[in-house]
């Protein structure tokens, strides 16, 4: 056991479920995974309601369960995704609502982070698709509520953003420094090749997607693997494979590299391990 998936999402509505997915995953190797919630009408909670996250919540905590009776090492994280903010707001409820939402919501996580249920918050940030300018604002100012809880329980975060190189890695370290944060559990998800760069550089954590910037990043001269992580950002939708890696690509892509010794044994050991441990604060295997 030795690779682990630091972003992935399941749905034991449409999809295999955590159970189904740890068993798989552990048997090509997999020892730890951080399960993200999804948005709630994505398992069928369609109700604009606090009830339909407290359900979230609960199925998420479920779902951990059922991957940690697999063997797995499991980090769960609930957010409020810039998705949603598009949604509610498709759906009727006025900006200030939607902000009103997304605060309650983040108060139910600390309540089931203080609980010891879930460990962090995921996903929050800024759409990478166009949106409305307004949209856009409204999703940051929920992303600066949750890091600022993130930071003052020293708890992981992940953050959903553009993919703009400099600007979002430089515009994340600056934030971070306005509201004095000093965690080093902030991490910017699904980062490109050269938003990677960048975090590496500022000293922001970063998870790689297997299928697209992990390859160009182990490529990169002199690059430093001590803030990033590998993610498969699975969805769990057989309606939309395709759409994102399974989480047994994570070690089918190392056992092939690692065979050809296009990659160091550190190197895997980095990401798949020392960092895991060393971010989400979980004991090695
Ligand atoms: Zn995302
Ligand atoms: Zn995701």
């Amino acid at each position: 056991m030795l690779y682990a998936d630091s972003h992935l999402h399941t749905n034991p509505l449409h999809g295999y479920g955590a159970g189904r997915v740890a068993k798989k995953f552990k048997k090509e190797g997999g020892w730890f995974i951080a399960l993200v919630s999804l948005p709630p009408h994505h398992y069928g909670f369609t109700e604009t309601s606090i009830d339909s996250y407290r359900k979230t919540l609960d199925l998420l905590v479920r779902e951990a369960a059922a991957a940690r009776e697999e063997g797995l090492s499991v980090v769960a994280l609930a957010g409020f995704h810039p998705s949603e903010v598009d949604e509610y707001l498709r759906r009727g409820l006025s900006k200030k609502e939607v902000y009103e939402l997304a605060v309650k919501v983040l108060d139910l996580i600390t309540d089931y982070i203080g609980k010891g249920l879930i460990h962090g918050i995921g996903e929050v940030g800024r759409q990478h698709y166009g949106t409305s300018p307004e949209r856009l604002v409204l999703s940051e100012t929920i992303m600066i509520d949750a890091l600022e809880l993130a930071c003052q329980h020293d708890v992981p975060v992940h953050l959903h953003l553009e993919q703009g190189g400099w600007a979002t890695a430089f515009n994340i370290a600056k934030i971070l420094g306005k509201i004095s944060c000093k965690s080093g559990r902030v991490l910017l998800h699904h980062v490109n090749y050269e938003t990677g760069l960048w975090s590496s550089m500022l000293g922001l954590p970063a998870t790689l997607p297997v299928k697209t910037s992990l390859e160009k990043i182990l490529a990169a001269p002199g690059i430093r693997l001590d803030g990033f992580l590998v993610e498969s950002d699975f969805i769990d939708d057989p309606k939309r494979p395709g759409v994102s890696a399974y989480p047994w690509e994570i070690p089918r892509f190392f056992n092939e590299k690692l065979e050809r010794k296009e990659v160091s044994e550190e190197a895997v050991f980095k990401l798949n391990v020392d960092n895991v441990s060393r971010i989400y604060g979980v004991p090695p295997p």
